[in-house]
Formats: C-alpha cells, sequence, structure tokens
C-alpha cells in the first residue's frame, strides 16, 4: 500500500529536522525518513565502546556557534532541551614551553597574554577584533540571504538581484576592498598583515582550516576563518562557540522534539533508495525495500551527489547540472579522535589536573602556521599527516551528562589524512596516526597518554559509509570559493529548489550551511511553502 503525505524530508540529520519541523508548523503533513537507527546525522552524541556504556561523545560536530536565534526562538528550542554552555579561552601549549590563552570577551587578558609573546600583537589585537566584527556585520546577514540567479535576465531574478545590490548599498570602497580580500587570500598571508608572532599567528589560522581540504598557505582559507568567526551562540559575543548539554546529540533531540510537537512523522532505518518523478514533478520517494511514498513535496539533506546524481539520476536533470554536480568537490581530510579520559591533561606550562580556565575552551595542538601548513602538505604528498594539527575540546569541563563524575570526554578534530582514504578503512594507519596525534599532546601535558581510558577514531571512511558524508568532507562539500553563495550547489540552483519542481535542496552543501545551522533546513521549507502558497493563489486566480 503506498502512503501519502503533504511532505517527505529526506535525512533526519539537524538540517532535514529543521525543515520538517517548519514545513508541518505551517500545516502540511510530513514525513521525516532517515537511513540510520537515529536522527542527527552528524550533530550526534553516540556511546562508541560496548563495554562503557556511561561515556557518550558527540562523535562528529563537536561545538556550536551559527544557529540563527530565530530558528530557536521560533522552534522554541530552548524548552525542548537546547542548552549552551558558552566556551572558555582558546588554549595553545608550546612544544618549546610556554602556552597563549585568547579570550573570546576580555580585551585587558587578551592584551596581558599576548604581550607575552608580542607586545605589537597585543596591540593590533582590539584593532583586528574590530575590523572582524565590521565584516561580521556584512557577512552574517548574507548567511541568511536567498543567493539570486546572478547572470538571469528573468525579470524575477533581476529583481532579486537588485535587491541584494540595495540592501548592500552603504557599503564603501573600503569595506568591499576588505570583503575581497578576505574572499580571496589565504589565511597565512592575512595574518602576516596583522601579526608578527608566530604564536599568535597559529592561534588565529586554525579556523581558516576546519573542515578544509586546503592548508593556511592556500586562497580562500581567510573565508573559511571569517565563516567560523561569524556565529553567536546568543550570548552576544561574535565568534564564540558553546558546547549543547548532552552533546550535540541534544541539538538534534531539541529540533526533533520540536518537529514532534508539530505532528511530525519520524520513519528511522528507512533509506531512500529513489526519488520518485511524474511528468517532470516530484511525485514522491522509493524506500530501499521497494515501498513507495508519495507527497507532492520532496525536501532532500543528503549530499549531492547522493541526493541529485543516485536518487534523481542524471538522465531527469539538465546536462549542465549533471556536470556541476559531478564536479563538486567534497575532500576533507578529517579524522575525529573522541578520548574518554581519567583525568584532565597536566600541562607542563600550567600544571595541575584540577580544572583551570585553560581546561574549558579549546585545547589545541597547532603551534604554528608552519606545523599546519606542513601536516596539509604531508596529506597533499599522499601521507596522513606526521604530526597532525588538532582543535580539542573537553566538553565535561561544563557538562557533566557525558560520563562518570571524576572522568572526562575529550574530542579532538584533527586533519589531515589523505583525501582518498574515503576510499578504504585504512583501520591500522589510522589508529598510527591516532597514535602520533595523542603523542602531540603527551609531549606538552606528559600524563595525557596514560590517562586514555578509550578512545574511538573516525576518519573519513566512516564519515562516508556510516553516515553518507561522501569524501569525508564534514559539510557536504569544501567551503571553497568556486562553491560558496549563488554556486553553492550549482549557479542557478542556489535557491533552495533544484531542477525538479517539487524538490526542495536542506543539505549543508547550500548557502548558509556548513555547520550545525540549521539555516538549509529552514531556507527549503521556506521555499517550499512560498511555491505552495503561490500555487494555491493562482489555482484560485483561475477558478475566477
Ligand atoms: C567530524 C565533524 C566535525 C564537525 N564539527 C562541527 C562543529 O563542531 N560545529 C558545527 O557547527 N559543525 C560541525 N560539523 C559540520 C556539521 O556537523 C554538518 O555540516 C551538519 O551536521 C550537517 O547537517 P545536515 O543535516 O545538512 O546533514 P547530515 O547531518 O549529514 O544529515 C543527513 C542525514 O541523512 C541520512 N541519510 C543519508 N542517506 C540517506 C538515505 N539514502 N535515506 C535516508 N536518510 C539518509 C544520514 O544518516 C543523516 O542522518 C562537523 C562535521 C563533522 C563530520
Amino acid at each position: 500500500m503506498t502512503s501519502t503525505y503533504d511532505a517527505i524530508v529526506v535525512g533526519g540529520g539537524h538540517n532535514g529536522l529543521v525543515a520538517a519541523a517548519y514545513l508541518a508548523r505551517a500545516g502540511s503533513r510530513t514525513l521525516v525518513l532517515e537511513a540510520r537507527h537515529k536522527t542527527g546525522g552528524a550533530a550526534t552524541t553516540e556511546s562508541p565502546w560496548p563495554d562503557a556504556p556511561e561515556f557518550k561523545v558527540t562523535r562528529l560536530s563537536y561545538v556550536m556557534s551559527l544557529m540563527p536565534p530565530t530558528i530557536i526562538r521560533e522552534l522554541d528550542l530552548e524548552r525542548h532541551g537546547y542548552k549552551i554552555f558558552p566556551m572558555g579561552p582558546y588554549y595553545q601549549a608550546f612544544p618549546e614551553g610556554g602556552s597563549i590563552k585568547i579570550f573570546a570577551d576580555d580585551a585587558k587578558r587578551n592584551y596581558d597574554e599576548i604581550a607575552k609573546w608580542s607586545k605589537r600583537d597585543a596591540d593590533a589585537m582590539p584593532r583586528w577584533d574590530a575590523w572582524l566584527s565590521g565584516l561580521a556585520e556584512v557577512l552574517g546577514p548574507l548567511l541568511l540571504t536567498v543567493p539570486p540567479r546572478l547572470g538571469s535576465r528573468r525579470p524575477a531574478d533581476l529583481v532579486e538581484t537588485l535587491r541584494l545590490a540595495w540592501r548592500n548599498r552603504g557599503l564603501d570602497v573600503r569595506t568591499i576592498a576588505d570583503v575581497t580580500r578576505l574572499m580571496t587570500m589565504s589565511i597565512a598571508d592575512l595574518l602576516d598583515d596583522w601579526f608578527e608572532s608566530p604564536q599568535v599567528k597559529g592561534a588565529m589560522a586554525v579556523n581558516g582550516v576546519i573542515g578544509t581540504w586546503a592548508g593556511p598557505c592556500e586562497p580562500g582559507t581567510a573565508y573559511v576563518m571569517a565563516h567560523h568567526s561569524i556565529g553567536d551562540v546568543g550570548d552576544g559575543h561574535l565568534g564564540n562557540w558553546g558546547f549543547q548539554e548532552g552533546g550535540m546529540g541534544g541539538v538534534s533531540a531539541a529540533i526533533e522534539r520540536a518537529a514532534r510537537g508539530h505532528g511530525v512523522e519520524i520513519r528511522l532505518n528507512a533509506r531512500v533508495a529513489r526519488t520518485l518523478l511524474a511528468n517532470g514533478r516530484v511525485r514522491g520517494v522509493v524506500l530501499e525495500d521497494g515501498e513507495e511514498i508519495v507527497a507532492p513535496v520532496v525536501v532532500t539533506s543528503l549530499h549531492p551527489r547522493t541526493a541529485f546524481l543516485d536518487h534523481v539520476g542524471a538522465r531527469d536533470l539538465p546536462d549542465e547540472f549533471v556536470a556541476d554536480i559531478e564536479h563538486w568537490k567534497t575532500r576533507s581530510g578529517v579524522v575525529k579522535i573522541n578520548l574518554a579520559l581519567s583525568e584532565l591533561p597536566d600541562f607542563t606550562a600550567d600544571p595541575g589536573t584540577n580544572q583551570q580556565e585553560h581546561h574549558t575552551g579549546s585545547v589545541e595542538m597547532a603551534p604554528s602556521v608552519e606545523y599546519i601548513e606542513r601536516s596539509f602538505q604531508d596529506a597533499r604528498e599522499g601521507r596522513p599527516a606526521l604530526r597532525p594539527f588538532s582543535d580539542g575540546v573537553i566538553p565535561t569541563a561544563f557538562d557533566k551528562t557525558l560520563c562518570p563524575e571524576g572522568c572526562h570526554i575529550m574530542s579532538l578534530f584533527t586533519q589531515w589524512v589523505p583525501a582518498d582514504w574515503s576510499e578504504e578503512p585504512h583501520r591500522e594507519e589510522l589508529e598510527a596516526y591516532a597514535d602520533r596525534m595523542i603523542d602531540c599532546y603527551d609531549e606538552v601535558a606528559p600524563n595525557f597518554k596514560a590517562s586514555i581510558l578509550h578512545r574511538d577514531v573516525v576518519g573519513p571512511y566512516d564519515m562516508e559509509h556510516e553516515y553518507g558524508l561522501i569524501g569525508g568532507n564534514i559539510f557536504h562539500g569544501e567551503l571553497s570559493l568556486e562553491q560558496l553563495f549563488h554556486m553553492r550547489p550549482a549557479p542557478g540552483y542556489a535557491n533552495y529548489r533544484t531542477p525538479v519542481p517539487g524538490l526542495y535542496y536542506a543539505s549543508s552543501a547550500t548557502h548558509g550551511g556548513g555547520g550545525v545551522c540549521g539555516i538549509p533546513g529552514w531556507q527549503a521549507a521556506k521555499a517550499a511553502i512560498a511555491d505552495r502558497k503561490r500555487g494555491a493563489l493562482a489555482a484560485s486566480l483561475h477558478r475566477r
């Protein structure tokens, strides 16, 4: 028997859940189909050690920042369990001795910390912060803007392009120049323009390469830094990040509760195999077991290759669109290492296993731009990094729900292994890579290795095969210049619509996406709701 809904959402990651919640809130009978045994996708909390189920890790994504307050408010996420602990400072202990802390909201302490390494850099920091805030004021609203179809001569598209130009009419020559620099420069070159000390530049470079198949010397990495600096967890501090209580799965769970509250149905272990079309329009989906489910609206939140090439098929798509999706760049070389610790790291530079401020933020292994660049060059040359870089966090500094009292969870977001490791498991080499990563921390915190009770190493192959992150890219596609704004995921289709009428696109591979922000899900639902209203209006005018 065929079931019928008003809307089907393919994929129960956080974007699929946001789209479903908005569709149901607007009155659509909505079904979410999720292939895994649980929702959340890359925003998931799991217990990876069967003999120690009391330890829970945020297995892939690990910190929040980019979710717009509008989504939090409209879906009433706080009532449903969305609760963020703002993170402490950025912290790096240097192998050659000493350490640095950088605070999101304490200019005085930043000055003292940075002046330890360079008085000139300490003087430059407030100007850098102000400069970045100014740019975030331009880029932040752009994240929520539906990209126009640049180049189209259709009157409606021209109106959208002009509207964007009008909204940005206040920009002056300097601001345009700064945005151009940000979009085109490498983070290494940009930092050289502002700072002199290797320690400070290393600290500032990390955000430029998170999830990116590009070292800090590659053009475009300055923008990746900005993307990771725009967010605001709602406490008013630009670029500050926070930990969700219960791990990132807690964010998905809150959205799921909101969605269910609006009447959304969710089916787990329901892998979609194909999108059904009829007369060039979407008609529904077919599950792997052959079951057909029908709806006039389908929102897909999967990787573009799966959503379009596998589920719709090249025959039913325009050739140019197919070529664009075939050429979509989706590499990362990221390895996530989740650890259960018996005690906190005891840094030589800041001794003690008692919880201190430097345990509460990001605990980095990125001591210089050259160090980060070397780890990328290793991977580009086809080898896993000899000394990988890591963006580490210890969420249990705040969140006591993840493990037994006295123990801790540490999450290491590390780079790089070769991009083609998504094709084979490379199990033994991944474990050796994790050993080297742990050794790097052990050099600066000599109790580290011995404190590890359990470890879980998730490489690009696992990300692709367990979670559908093709190529292991953490954002369903690289945040490189040619894949941003009106090009994300393909020119002419950045407005959350697709070449197939009735099929909408809500994955992180759309503009605004990349990160647990819900923007793609929100925008795709808004597009579907607007088209439905337009269709209803046209039908009623036709009847008159
Ligand atoms: C290691 C790692 C670290 C990250 N760290 C951060 C971070 O700290 N902060 C941050 O903001 N972002 C981070 N990100 C990025 C962020 O997690 C993703 O951009 C975001 O979660 C993607 O959400 P989504 O809903 O678009 O897609 P997904 O989360 O990929 O959801 C897609 C869903 O579709 C399901 N699915 C796949 N195929 C099918 C099918 N055929 N039928 C039905 N269902 C299917 C999948 O199981 C999945 O649940 C990280 C990502 C990774 C991998």
